[in-house]
């Protein structure tokens, strides 16, 4: 079931896993022995994930999926950066992915982070968190410019930003999607309910 489904199947796929989640319906698929010594040679993938470090956003338990499904990248507030797209790159040109999800969070530290160092208040003396925040924070300049002060708009246009920055940066990727080999979903999970919601969605995942 997990090798060449199409973008609008692969979504479907990650769409119906979450919902399990969110019910408590849990499927535990392909997590056994039998699995694991199957992918041991190759693996196939059917989507790429790009999410936030936090603990509470583990991309195979918030999709009910198994060894071997998601490729996933994940760092602190989902920032883009020359591994990250190296590594999304790979996924698309290499494995084939049909789908990109890049997944934030409601309450997330790094955007909030970035909200109080434009207010003068973030408490934090690594050198490389305030590298990170520099990443996050002309998104939250330009809210702010829109009136927009709330850690929820925040956090939906970073996802939008995040995506138009992987898009405008990697030919390979912008190539996939424009070929429609590849659909790109940016979505928010929200922590208590468990549920991803899309916000954008580019390419055949309907
Ligand atoms: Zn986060």
């Amino acid at each position: 079931m997990t090798s060449a489904k199409t973008p609008r199947e692969a979504w479907q796929a990650m769409v119906d896993g979450n919902k399990r989640f969110v019910s408590g319906n849990l499927a535990h698929p392909r997590q056994d022995i039998d699995r694991r010594e199957a992918l041991a040679l190759k693996q196939t993938p059917f989507a790429a994930l790009f999410g936030c470090a936090d603990s509470r956003l583990s991309a195979e338990i918030i999709f009910d999926v198994g060894l071997g499904d998601f490729f996933v990248v994940r760092n602190a507030g989902q920032v883009i950066g020359e591994t990250i797209l190296g590594s999304l790159e790979y996924a698309v040109e290499v494995l084939g992915v049909p789908v990109i999800l890049v997944l934030g969070h409601d309450e997330c530290g790094a955007i909030r982070a970035t909200i109080d160092d434009v207010d003068g208040k973030l408490q934090a003396e690594g050198a490389y968190i305030h590298k990170l925040v520099e990443q996050i924070r002309p998104t939250v300049l330009a809210a702010n410019a829109e009136g927009k002060h709330d850690i929820d708009d925040v956090t939906e246009l970073h996802i939008q930003d995040t995506i138009n920055e992987m898009l405008t940066n990697s030919k390979v990727i912008s190539a996939a999607v424009k070929a429609g080999k590849l659909a790109v979903v940016g979505a928010n999970y929200k922590l208590t309910l468990g549920e991803v919601h899309p916000i954008v969605t580019i390419g055949d995942v309907a």
